[in-house]
């Protein structure tokens, strides 16, 4: 059989055939690196892992077989983390990521069921259930980015079970909701996996490990990709019951997370000081751009609870260009819903951020 006989499927001629119609719709994950010398478009820790800390893990890898797998589920890693975090090493789960903990848990509860987010939402949770074929029902943000508690309670009752994706604070608005709110919503999604994404909880003080504890059927979602500056390791982890724990990590590849990723963690939880420092230090330094933007002639910024902040200016492609052509890389939002004119600036050290307010004011 020649090629020409083959049913056209393919939406190009070079289209493979085979692949799903879901991954054919999905476009790539929306990141074009740009080269630049300060980088605020990835809401990364401006400082790297502490030089000592780093020193220690080498040694400590240099030690140990590179020959031989790693722990399976990276046992040591979790009783780590549990210890930190005050919880049941059998409710943890580690992956190279917590993007990767977002495909799973659309793998258990979304794939033939509903994943429900709001919208606009950190991207990840609607590329997953785009990719593996979810029903998706998104609830526009209110105007002030809070959670649409209403609209969300009821696409919960109008659409049969799944999963719901809840970020606090939220990506890529930075707002944090009142308790209440959060508490209310967790509570209606009785029959529901409800996944809370704490990334940037460090920046905004909230800490909803008690609703998660309370409830079995409720997942929370950390990383050591921002306030710990370990992006480049790769590790994320859920919290939840070990029951529903012991699902996720049915899903979890065999000797998912390698020798280095969790050699760096065990020498970071043993030294983990130097977090809430910095991350006190991207507070004060938040609020600091953020006052200081208040009197800026035509760029407006939103307030803000994490490591970043959404920037509202009249033309985003002159806003970015502008801000490249001073060596600073932003990531632009624009064209999500409700974000028109925005581009998303994270916190970077001081000295950079006095860069990008120079550059803020130098822009007419
Ligand atoms: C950055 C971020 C993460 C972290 O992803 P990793 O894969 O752990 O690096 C998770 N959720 C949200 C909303 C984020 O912005």
């Amino acid at each position: 059989m020649t090629s020409e006989s083959l049913p056209r499927t393919a939406e190009s001629p070079n289209d493979p055939v085979g692949v799903r119609d879901a991954v054919r719709a999905v476009p790539a994950y929306p990141f074009t690196p740009v080269d630049a010398p300060i980088k605020l478009d990835q809401n990364e820790s401006p400082y790297d892992f502490p030089a000592e800390l780093k020193a220690l893990a080498a040694e400590r890898m240099l030690a140990r077989p590179w020959n031989r797998y790693p722990d399976l589920h990276a046992d040591t890693l979790r009783e780590r983390i549990a210890a930190f975090e005050g919880w049941n090493p059998e409710g943890v789960v580690v992956t190279p990521g917590s993007n990767v903990l977002i495909k799973l848990l659309t793998e258990l509860a979304g794939i033939g069921q509903t994943v429900v987010t709001v919208s606009p939402t950190f991207s990840v949770y609607t590329l997953e259930a785009q990719l593996l074929g979810a029903r998706l029902v998104q609830v526009p943000l209110g105007a002030d980015f809070s959670l649409p508690v209403e609209g969300l309670k009821a696409a919960l009752r109008e659409n049969p079970p799944g999963v719901l994706y809840v970020t606090q604070p939220h990506a890529p608005t930075g707002f944090a909701d009142p308790q209440a709110a959060v508490r209310e919503l967790v509570e209606a999604a009785q029959g529901w996996v409800v996944v809370l994404d704490e990334a940037y909880h460090q920046f905004s003080g909230t800490d909803y490990r008690d609703l998660i504890r309370a409830g079995g059927n409720r997942i929370g979602l950390r990383t050591f990709s921002k306030a710990w500056g370990l992006a480049g390791v790769r590790l994320g982890y859920a919290l939840s019951t070990p029951t529903l724990a012991a699902h996720v990590q049915k899903l979890v590849s065999a000797f998912n997370v390698g020798l280095l990723a969790q050699t760096a963690l065990e020498v970071a939880l043993e030294h983990p000081g130097y977090v809430e420092d910095r991350a006190r230090e991207v507070v004060a330094e938040r609020e600091r751009v953020l006052a200081a933007l208040g009197g800026h002639p035509v760029w407006r910024a939103h307030p803000s609870q994490a490591n970043f902040f959404l920037l509202r200016t009249p033309d985003a492609d002159a806003a970015y260009r502008h801000l490249l052509s001073h060596g600073i890389v932003v990531r632009r939002q624009d064209k999500l819903p409700g974000l028109q004119g925005c581009l998303r600036v994270s916190i970077g050290t001081p000295a950079e951020n006095d860069v990008f307010l120079a550059a803020a004011r130098d822009f007419r």
